[in-house]
């Protein structure tokens, strides 16, 4: 991509300030009535007998390589000092891990990508153990080209970067950097997702490491087919899932067409995205990314084919000027390339929520409006972003059509939000906690106010105090809690995990 375009990215897509610090939203606690039977110094030391390879556990005093590795979390405030990182190298060595951390009752959490903006979701503080899942990083094409293995510790731009010139991809994430390993437990949301569904319903078949140790290949037809079905919506209540084999289709080039609006567009933008869900989203090749900041609108039309001003986007061609990011054909790794450079890691704090609501382009209006209202009282330094993804009624059907998952998605065109607001100054921390929820308070009775609740929360922008299982239902929570007892009778994951959308929340 040309540097100037790149440049215009970066000025009119970047919302996230590089200053560095680190701040602490509340940390949920693991469930602190267990008894440890080891300190955690013992049992990283058995730990660091057993996985004996480079790095394969690291405490703080390794120093800088020690702080490499507890900075790869997305958000500063989830860069916890754990009492040490292991990083295991194949499922065998995950497997010994689990059972060291079992037989010795330690806290764990687990890290694919650490791109979860939740502290002790990802992480853990010097109460017990980080297992990072960095090192389980391979992509392997199968030789029919109709499925890919790969391991939870890749980029998604490094999954692209090995499948697109094979012609292929995968359903997975829209941005480069992302974890493959959370954003597959908790639905994912890609460019595919109106023709595909989510990235879990895309799954062929799942390793998992369980409680006790054992390795199992978990698919829809074989032994593990409850097992298969709880992980589409049932996250890390299982095991630690080790590698996805996923199905892989053609992809060729796109035409890609970012663009930003004025800050007076914005209201006739947020009606256009009601009318793209009830028009446009029906073209199952279109797709757009959105983004509304203090400086206006930005979207990213995104269409499956090198087609030129595909009509699916009409809505938003129709609100006349516009100033233009970046409009190329190109290829997958090439929007990666433009998304990508949206996020900067640095020290830069996280946080957001989520909410769902059925298509209504006033309430997209109201919504956006208690979003300004809150965040003008954000402190200095702070910004909030407004992230609408619309989500095509085709999303629950194909789910359904794939073998069906957990998450009780309704099928009707619906808005799944985003907003997240970004800091840097520690002390900051509680006002920006305050504020957090009264912006998901107000929007969600606002929504109710209109009668355009819809119940689904998302897993993967889900913020701390959300009940994102009891979002999917009882039934399917019924069923995740009756896999769970299946594979993890010790209840180690609910146990001795740090902290998730688990079913101990319940
Ligand atoms: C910049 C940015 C862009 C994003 N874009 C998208 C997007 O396009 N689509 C989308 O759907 N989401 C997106 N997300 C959200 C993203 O999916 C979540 O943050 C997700 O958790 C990232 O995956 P990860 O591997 O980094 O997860 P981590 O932060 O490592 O983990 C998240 C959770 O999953 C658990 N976990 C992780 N791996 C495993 C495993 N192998 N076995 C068991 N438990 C595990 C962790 O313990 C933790 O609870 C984005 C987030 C950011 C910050």
């Amino acid at each position: 991509m040309p540097a100037s375009i790149r440049n215009a990215v970066l000025t009119a897509l970047s919302v996230i300030p590089t200053a560095r610090s680190v701040a602490h939203i509340p940390v949920r606690g693991g469930d602190t009535t267990l008894p440890v039977l080891r300190s955690q110094q013992d049992t990283c030391n058995q730990l660091k007998q057993a996985l004996t390879g480079v790095n394969g556990t690291l405490f703080p005093s390794d120093g800088a390589t020690y702080e490499d590795f507890e900075e790869e979390n997305y958000s500063a405030a989830c860069r916890l000092p754990a009492a040490c990182i292991v990083n295991p190298k194949s499922a065998q060595e995950v497997s010994t891990v689990i059972k060291i951390l079992s037989q010795t009752g330690t806290k764990f959490a687990v890290r694919s990508g650490g791109h979860n903006y939740i502290p002790g979701f990802a992480s853990i503080n010097e109460t017990g153990v980080l297992v990072s899942l960095s090192n389980l990083n391979t992509t392997v094409l199968s030789t029919d080209k109709k499925t890919a293995k790969i391991g939870p510790g890749n980029r998604w731009e490094e999954v692209y970067g090995a499948l697109v010139p094979q012609g292929v991809t995968v359903v997975g994430g829209r941005v480069g950097p992302v974890g493959v390993g959370g954003l597959m437990l908790g639905g994912g949301l890609s460019y595919f997702a109106t023709q595909r569904g989510l990235a879990f319903d895309n799954v062929k078949s799942y390793e998992v490491v369980l409680a006790n140790g054992s390795i199992v290949n978990a698919s829809a037809n074989n032994q593990y087919s409850d097992l298969y079905k709880g992980l589409r919506g049932g996250g890390p209540n299982f095991g630690i899932v080790t590698n996805y084999e996923l199905y892989t289709f053609p992809v060729g080039n796109f035409s890609v067409d970012a663009r930003a609006y004025n800050t007076n567009q914005t209201d006739d933008f947020l009606r256009a995205i009601a009318e793209y869900q009830q028009e446009g989203q029906l073209d199952p090749l279109s797709s757009v990314s959105i983004q509304v900041l203090e400086t206006g609108p930005t979207i990213m039309l995104l269409y499956n084919e090198p087609v030129q001003s595909a009509k699916a986007f009409d809505a938003f061609y129709n609100l006349g000027s516009y100033t233009s990011i970046a409009a190329f054909n190109g290829s997958l790794i090439d929007v990666l390339a433009l998304t990508g450079s949206r996020f900067s890691t640095g020290n830069v704090s996280t946080y957001g929520e989520t909410f769902t609501h059925k298509v209504n382009a006033d309430l997209n209006v109201d919504l956006y409006n208690i979003f300004v209202e809150e965040t003008a009282n954000l402190p200095s330094g702070a910004s909030g972003a407004w992230v609408p993804n619309p989500i095509a009624a085709s999303v629950a059907t194909v789910g359904k059509q794939y073998g069906g998952n957990l998450i009780g998605l309704q099928e009707v065109p619906q808005q799944w939000y985003e907003w997240f607001i970004t800091w840097t100054d520690l002390t900051q921390e509680q006002a920006i906690w305050n504020i957090s929820q009264r912006i998901t308070q107000r929007c969600t009775a606002a929504t109710a106010a209109k009668n355009a609740s819809l119940p689904y929360l998302f897993t993967n922008t889900a913020g701390m105090e959300q009940n994102v299982l009891g979002s999917f239902g009882s039934k399917n929570v019924n069923t995740i809690k009756a896999i769970a007892a299946k594979y993890d009778p010790g209840q180690i994951f609910q146990k001795l995990q740090n902290d998730g959308f688990l079913i101990r929340k319940l």
